[in-house]
């Protein structure tokens, strides 16, 4: 068994690099701009570099690595290594495994970024020896991953988990996938923005309101800080998601009784403030049974979930492939 791996998180602004052990330590990390706008070969010329970097600065070689998995937006094929559309990169059906293997010494694999950072928090992260995680990442857009006793559960056709667009109300706001009343429509960073500004402008106080009056930009992390430092309408706002959030989770849980539910990105260091909320609008959604062994937590590998369960998926497919 070759002792590392190296994790690939790609993403539409940044990229990020890590050489990774097998008990899931970070030996060596970076981060670059993607450059997306070079288009898909630039990019993934910047991918091996990348590889290239960390695996020297660790001084690892190409016998000591068990392979490289790109995390990439998604949908894509993971087996075929195929993104279908990743709109942040501009980005459709671009054959990455393909085009990054004769660059790279190793064996190369590809998951959806969701899956990974699901997959390396049941791996060493909050959810380690969960029996099923379900995680949600909160940012741009809400991803989900599921991991059933350390596998992830990719659907038929590698679409299966997308719990972002679990429809909370059938007449909501229509979500990125043209769908109406995802949770993704109410909770993703850009929702929880658009929400904020719809109630300052239907008369609402806040401390924020002469900014989003003046037509500036005021996104999630602003408002939490705001709801942080006591501001009562961006505390209504983060509580509100917090609940939403919970009426979502609670289907999650209706359905597949997870032991940890873990929420990751940014919108999660509001801390109790979200998670509070979100915890109690889930038990009383849900049924009281699935409670028991429930734990709803925050991420724990936090920036590092995308290049940990990265290399924790290349490892897994490494010995698959064997
Ligand atoms: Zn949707």
């Amino acid at each position: 068994m070759k002792p590392y791996a190296v994790g690939i998180d790609l993403g539409g602004t940044n990229t990020k690099g890590g050489v990774v052990g097998r008990d899931g330590s970070v030996l060596v990390k970076k981060s670059i701009k993607t450059e997306a706008g070079g288009g898909a070969d630039h990019v993934i010329g910047r991918i091996a570099e990348l590889v290239a970097d960390v695996a020297a600065a660790a001084a690892v070689g190409q016998n000591d690595a068990a392979g490289v998995c790109v995390g990439s937006p998604g949908p894509l094929d993971s087996r075929a290594g195929v993104v279908h559309e990743a709109p942040n990169l501009r980005w459709r059906g671009v054959r990455l495994a393909d085009m990054l293997r004769p660059l790279v010494a190793m064996p190369v694999f590809v998951e959806n970024d969701a899956n990974v950072a699901a997959f390396g928090e049941a791996w060493v992260g909050a959810a380690r020896n969960s029996k099923c995680t379900i995680l949600l990442t909160l940012g741009t857009g809400i991803g989900g991953g599921i991991v059933i006793n350390g596998e992830l559960w990719r659907g038929v056709t590698d679409t299966g988990a997308e719990l972002g667009h679990m429809t909370i109300n059938f007449q909501g706001p229509v979500c990125s996938c043209g769908n109406r009343g995802c949770i993704e429509a109410y909770a993703s960073a850009p929702a929880v923005a658009r929400r904020m500004k719809e109630a300052v402008e239907s008369g609402r106080q806040s401390c924020l309101k002469a900014q989003l009056l003046a037509g500036e930009e005021v996104d999630s992390k602003m408002i939490y800080q705001a709801a942080v430092g006591g501001d009562p309408l961006s505390k209504e706002i983060i509580e509100e998601t917090g609940q939403l959030l919970g009426i979502a989770v609670a289907n999650y849980v209706n359905i597949f009784n997870p032991d940890y539910v873990v929420l990751h990105g940014g919108l999660v260091n509001a801390g109790e403030a979200l998670l509070g909320p979100l915890r109690e609008e889930t038990k009383k959604w849900c049924f009281r049974a699935s409670q028991r062994n429930l734990r709803v937590v925050p991420s724990e590998l936090k920036g590092d979930a995308g290049i940990v369960g990265a290399a924790g998926c290349a490892f897994a497919r490494a010995e698959d492939n064997s």
